[in-house]
């Protein structure tokens, strides 16, 4: 397939380039080389989205939510008549196996489309409370222009995950993908003029965070911020947003726990946990980089997740064989590189990976991509750093507990609360260990099961507030109460 050359911004309906003329390279990271031109934005672009994004709200959310849910579907088909073009630019643009964004990203996007639509018309958010001196109505109206910022890591999911229920809740946007892979939001945003969204209502500006996002984050025109990213970047906009008094929501980093209890299904755990680690190159927020398993089972259970680790088949993402495919870019890489270095130095044992691929290992296309092999460490303290920070790749420590309230106090001893998963016979078990765990999202003999309406979103250092369901739709609005005299 043929990748665009040049990818620009998409405001008021129209494709621009950045008010500069400013440029920055794409990079295909499963091969190093340079796909394609991205507009450098900075304030100058933000300052026009947000103007056209104002423009178009007053129509937008009058509409009302009918009409725009059938957009949202409309847009939804599009995304799924294009599939294919879509997670090969997906798969260029991050380096994720081809088959995991036709099975996964793309599909999911279409399917937060979807899911917002039908979550909007379903939704009755105004209600009349009676007391015996006042009648009041609590009416809710969105709030306006949304800011939408998104990773690279599953980059339409997640894109689509915040600007679904922005849209379906009669915001207009200003959103923001990742520079390091900023091509399928650029086609979504073509695609949404093919849908019947007027201009301005959707509008993508690209480049840096430093640049572009921080310029949304500060524009006293952009009331609601919608964040996912890492934990630092979060704390920035943090001290920007909460001055000026925004709605903020972030989703942000995880150090999660695969707890593995004694009485679990051995295959199915292990099955679990090595799905859990190392998905998309270990690059989910959700990823279980801490494999925490009951002493008994231990040694055997270490083994099988050692084996199935070793396994994994690196390759071309273009290979519908791969199980693995190129981290997002030879930055990251040595950062998870280095990551392993320190879980080193810190007395870790490296039972797997612990470094790139011999490029001679590789298929001659991919020679020069940013690779790493699944990497699993035994031997180090929880308090340790490789145990604290996240490493956001195919990496994962491994320890014994002993019983389930040392299992839960090891999973807690962290400052993320994401995400967990508990594996064992015994469902009210499990149950009471989710009690327990100081985290947003707990799974129970599974990992990344999704019900679209449940609140997502972490405690502690992975973030404020949640998405998802109703709870995204209230997010994008605001509530006002008229009272009156009984
Ligand atoms: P990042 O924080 O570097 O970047 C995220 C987005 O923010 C990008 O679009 C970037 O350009 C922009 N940005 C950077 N600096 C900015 C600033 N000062 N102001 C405004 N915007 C700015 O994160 P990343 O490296 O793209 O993604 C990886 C991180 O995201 C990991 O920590 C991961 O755990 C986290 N993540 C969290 C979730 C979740 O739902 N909790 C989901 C996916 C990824």
């Amino acid at each position: 397939m043929r990748l665009p050359d040049r990818v620009d911004n998409w405001i008021d309906g129209a494709s621009r380039p950045a008010a500069g003329g400013a440029t920055m390279p794409v990079v295909e990271p499963a091969t190093g080389r340079v796909i394609s031109q991205l507009a450098a934005s900075g304030a100058a672009d933000v300052e026009a989205a947000q103007a056209a994004a104002v423009r178009a709200f007053p129509a937008w959310m009058a509409l009302g939510a009918a009409a725009r849910a059938e957009r949202l579907e409309r847009l939804a088909a599009l995304v799924e008549r294009d599939l294919e073009r879509l997670a090969q630019l997906e798969s260029a643009d991050s380096g994720k196996p081809l088959a995991l964004a036709r099975t996964v990203d793309i599909p999911r996007a279409a399917a937060n489309l979807r899911f917002f639509a039908e979550a909007v018309r379903a939704w009755r958010p105004d209600e009349d409370l009676r007391a015996p001196h006042a009648v009041s109505r609590v009416i809710r109206r969105p709030s306006g222009v949304a800011g939408c910022i998104s990773p690279w890591n599953l980059p339409l999911y997640l894109f689509t995950w915040k600007v679904a229920p922005a849209l379906a809740a009669g915001c207009t946007v200003v959103g923001k993908p990742s520079e390091e892979t900023p091509l399928t939001a650029a086609a979504f945003a073509e695609l949404s003029a093919e849908a019947g969204f007027p201009p301005g209502v959707l509008n993508v500006v690209q480049g840096r965070g430093a640049e572009c996002g921080a310029a949304i984050v500060a524009h006293p025109g952009i009331p609601t911020i919608s964040f996912t990213g890492g934990t630092e970047t979060g704390a920035r906009i943090m001290s920007v947003a909460g001055p000026m008094f925004k709605s903020v929501a972030l989703e942000l980093g995880g150090k999660n726990p695969t707890i593995v209890l004694d009485d679990a299904d051995l295959d199915a755990a292990v099955a679990g946990a090595v799905r859990a680690a190392f998905q998309n190159q270990g690059q989910i927020c959700l990823c279980g980089s801490r494999v925490l398993v009951a002493r008994p089972l231990h040694a055997r259970f270490r083994d099988a997740f050692v084996e199935r680790a070793r396994a994994l088949r690196l390759g071309d993402p273009l290979d519908a064989a791969t199980e693995q495919g190129s981290l997002v870019s030879a930055a990251h890489r040595a950062k998870v590189s280095s990551a392993v270095e320190r879980a080193r130095s810190e007395g870790g044992r490296v039972l797997s990976g612990g470094h790139a691929p011999d490029p001679d290992s590789l298929p001659e296309r991919v020679r020069g991509g940013a690779y790493y092999l699944p990497t699993v460490i035994e031997g180090l303290p929880m308090a340790c750093a490789t145990n604290q920070e996240e490493i956001f790749g195919p990496v994962a420590t491994i320890q014994p507990f002993d019983g389930d309230d040392d299992a839960v106090r090891l999973a807690n001893h962290s400052s993320f609360g994401l995400a967990a998963s508990v594996w064992t016979g015994d469902h009210a078990r499990g149950m009471r260990v989710a009690e327990g765990l100081e985290s947003g999202i707990v799974w129970i003999n599974a990992w990344l099961l999704r019900d679209l309406r449940v609140p997502f979103g972490g405690v502690k250092r992975s973030g404020l507030g949640r998405e998802g369901g109703d709870e995204a739709l209230r997010f994008f609005t605001e509530p006002k109460s008229i009272t009156w005299p009984a």
